[in-house]
């Protein structure tokens, strides 16, 4: 089986309503999405996103993902898509780093690879967990009382898993982790997301300071650097996001013990190719996860919907549904939506739908095998 086509469309998905994190140092309107649809020789369609969180999140945007498949089209076309770690390496050769280029690209291989055989992309992972995944709700940083509102919104729809974004003063984020955990509910759980803001030393005052509570909280320091000389001040479970990227960052997060918690999203670690790794290198490490979209459609929710649901359930802490914070559905009536407070992905071959294409526009740009 063989590439013949690959056809990019453009898509901003307008949030729901503006979204701030890192303590207020970062907004968010819309998102820039960018769907690849790869064509085979045989007949069989695949699907892929790839959408960043904005451009100001970290080192990906928008226009760098279609401008990276424009580079890298010639290495695309003619590769059996069903052998994902050959155009994987086929993309890594053409274009060195750029990962959140690649993963729109390599979520469309594993849809065919999934149709071809009769799997769901979470039986191609390993084996598919009848349990769906809890969703972690994404609590956008304000005064203690607006977060709180936001959380009792999410818990009418079933939530019971969030994600809090905080980071901005000591004593602020202090107050705002100790009213939230006042009044958290039994059973619930918030994940504290600093998204780099605080330094080494605003991270060991706050972290000692709610050290009690229990909690675990979300890259508290800008690098990977700064997170191992938390870690060696604090006691807290810490789970690492922005700064983990790549395999070799894996790696050292779990032989150096800088974090008990991976937080894998899909576009920004390359598809699900390269986050199946981190996925065992978490598993053979003890090592808890979170697996989501970076953001984006229902598409992207499905992706990490997958690979969360080839985790056995002790190990799987949450997945996000991003597609509820927008405006736009590109698959109407189709793919996992939240339930409950749980995404479940279903058991049909591949990534399970396709988006409508008539919503996505028209392409970008089409490249085709000569
Ligand atoms: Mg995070």
């Amino acid at each position: 089986m063989k590439i013949t086509r690959m056809t990019v469309f453009h898509k901003d998905l307008p949030l729901a309503k503006p979204y701030w994190l890192s303590g207020g140092r970062l907004r968010f309107d819309k998102l820039d999405a960018t769907f690849v649809k790869l064509e085979t020789d045989e007949g069989l369609v695949g699907w892929g996103e790839g959408t960043p969180w904005g451009n100001t999140y970290v080192p990906a945007h928008g226009p760098g993902i279609r401008s990276g498949l424009e580079t890298m089209a010639p290495a695309i076309l003619g590769q059996d898509p069903r052998c994902t770690d050959k155009v994987e390496r086929a993309m890594d050769l053409c274009l060195p780093g750029h990962l959140y280029a690649k993963s729109p690209v390599d979520m469309a291989c594993w849809d065919i690879a999934g149709q071809a055989a009769g799997l769901s992309i979470a039986d191609m992972l390993g084996g598919r967990y009848e349990t769906g995944t809890s969703i972690a709700s994404s609590v956008s940083s304000g005064t203690p009382e607006e977060m709180l509102a936001e959380i009792e919104r999410f818990r009418k729809s079933g939530y019971h898993c969030h994600s809090a974004k905080v980071g901005s003063d000591v004593e602020k984020d202090i107050e705002r982790i100790q009213f939230l955990e006042k009044h958290r509910l039994s059973g619930e759980r918030i994940l504290y997301d600093v998204n780099r803001a605080w330094t080494r030393a605003q991270a060991s005052v706050v972290m000692n300071a709610i050290a009690h509570l229990g909690v675990a909280v979300e890259q508290p320091g800008e690098t990977l650097a700064d997170i191992k000389a938390i870690r060696h001040n604090t006691t807290i479970p810490i789970s690492v996001d922005e700064s983990l990227v790549t395999l070799q960052d894996a790696m050292e997060i779990a032989s150096d013990g800088i974090a008990e918690i991976f937080g894998i999203k899909l576009n920004r670690v390359g598809g699900l190719t390269k986050a199946r790794r981190m996925r065992d290198i978490a598993l053979a490490n003890g090592i808890q996860m979170y697996i989501m979209a970076t953001g984006g459609s229902v598409l992207a929710d499905a992706e990490a919907g997958h690979l969360a649901q080839s985790v056995p359930e002790e190990f799987r802490l949450g997945c996000w549904s991003c597609q509820d914070m927008i405006t736009i559905d590109v698959a109407p009536g189709r793919g996992p939506r939240s339930e409950n407070g749980v995404l479940t992905v279903s058991g049909s071959p591949g990534l399970g739908f396709a988006p409508e294409e008539s919503i996505l526009g028209d392409p970008v740009s089409m490249y085709n095998s000569s």
